[in-house]
């Protein structure tokens, strides 16, 4: 896998997806049979992924089976809850002591970890030396909305490697200049990302839009790119990207990225979508729609919403599978509703792609 690959999978089946992104991407091949692994998910609070907030503990399991089926017998999951939630309870939430037993892994809470101090940038920052130890890192990030950094994913969840000290000083540094200075000092080897139903605005969790969908890559600041795109997003928007880009940790350039879809989405928009994803969805027709379409579409209006123009919509979205082929007045999303008035290209369309369309209409 190249630094501009990015691979995209789709399903319900987090397990399934993480083989075929590992597959696909062809690591093992590439190490060493005495690599150190160092896993590295989300796991900001002890709460259960169905929140929105934390990795799906199938994709770790996952992971961990790919590196033992091929020879790896050194692995490690490192995390650090944010400051003042315990990781050993998020380690417990997860399952993950029975992982311990049953592939002989190890699990390293960073907050109780040995650090070492580096300067990047002008900052000092006291990083966990598990982290420092390991000879290819895998970050499992959560694609998902942040209420101080506007989204999290790749460069973001490195945060978790970290003193609790280093955290609250990051804090007091405006975030965006030191969590692209600590991707200087170690950054991912490899992204998987769980944007499975990762929250829309909120860090922790509670309005969880289902995407069904995970993606790979090695940079870390083109998969943030391309994360951003998905939530409708600017990279402008979200400072720290393009912080990291300047301090020469990758790039933003999605026009030369080449991203593969390695299979189709065929699963279905939530049935009982939650909290304000319910409210959002007055604004859309949905008809057969697949999850990452309709995913994207939600986080499209909550963009518009936030920016205050969401209510000068004046009329409501089409998207699903049951429009293909038929015409239509007004507004649709995705290649099944080309037959309409206005509709926005692609299957699935980017949620930035749709923010644009949307914009545009109601500036018209
Ligand atoms: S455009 Fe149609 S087929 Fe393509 S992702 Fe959207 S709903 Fe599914």
């Amino acid at each position: 896998m190249q630094p501009n690959d990015i691979a995209m999978v789709y399903g319900n089946d987090p397990s399934g997806m993480t083989r075929k992104l590992l597959d696909h991407c062809g690591i093992a091949e590439s190490l060493s049979k005495t690599a150190y692994i160092v896993l590295k998910p989300n796991l900001v609070i002890a709460a259960t992924a169905d929140g929105g907030a934390t990795t799906h503990p199938e994709i770790v399991e996952a992971v961990i089976r790919y590196f033992k089926d091929h020879g790896f017998a050194n692995i490690s999951i490192v995390e650090s809850a944010w400051v003042g939630d315990s990781t050993a309870r998020a380690f417990k939430v997860h399952g993950y002591e029975r992982l311990v037993e049953e592939y002989g892994i190890t699990l390293v809470d960073v907050k109780k970890d040995s650090y070492t101090t580096i300067e990047a940038h002008g900052f000092a920052i006291e990083i966990s030396d598990t982290i420092m130890d390991s000879d290819f890192l895998i970050s499992l990030p959560v694609l998902k909305g942040h209420c101080q950094t506007t989204m999290t994913c790749a460069l973001k969840n490195m945060k978790g490697c970290i003193s609790d000290r280093s955290k609250r000083q990051f804090h007091s540094w405006g975030l965006h200049d030191p969590i692209a200075a600590l991707n200087t000092v170690r950054k991912a080897d490899l992204v998987l990302v769980d944007s499975l139903n990762g929250d829309l605005d909120f860090e922790e969790g509670g309005n969880p839009v289902q995407t069904n969908r995970m993606f790979a890559g090695r940079d870390s600041v083109l998969v943030d790119t391309f994360g951003a795109s998905l939530m409708g997003f600017e990279t402008s928007e979200i400072p720290y990207i393009e912080i990291a880009e300047e301090f020469g940790v990758g790039s933003t350039d999605l026009a030369s990225a080449n991203i593969v879809e390695l299979n189709r989405d065929t699963t279905g928009a939530p049935y009982r979508p939650s909290g304000r994803v319910h409210e959002l969805e007055d604004y859309t027709v949905a008809s057969s729609a697949c999850s990452a379409c309709y995913g994207n579409l939600i986080h499209a209006l909550a963009r518009l919403d936030e920016r205050g123009i969401l209510s000068d919509l004046n009329q409501k979205i089409h998207i699903g599978q049951d429009y293909k082929g038929k015409t239509g007045c007004g507004l649709g999303v995705g290649i099944c509703t080309n037959g309409f008035t206005r509709s926005v290209p692609g299957c699935p369309p980017k949620a930035l792609d749709i923010v644009k369309f949307i914009e545009k209409h109601i500036q018209d």
